[in-house]
């Protein structure tokens, strides 16, 4: 039997760039935003990007649970 040309292209889900301070890609069930703990939110610490955070000042931490 022919097989039918399936071709599926490669399509990368929509993939979050995660920064150092995320411990979870944004939207994963169970996570929220929080308040970058290393630039308190301002995105940058003395005057450098905050790499904790990538500069957005908010990380993807889990939320409730404990
Ligand atoms: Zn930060």
């Amino acid at each position: 039997m022919p097989a039918p040309s399936k071709s599926t292209p490669i399509s990368a889900p929509h993939a979050a760039p995660m920064n150092p301070g995320d411990e979870a890609p944004a939207g994963t069930p169970g996570t929220g935003e929080n308040i970058c703990p290393q630039c308190h939110g301002k995105g940058s610490i003395s005057g450098q990007p905050c790499a904790n955070c990538g500069g957005s000042g908010r990380i993807v931490a889990g939320i409730g649970g404990a």
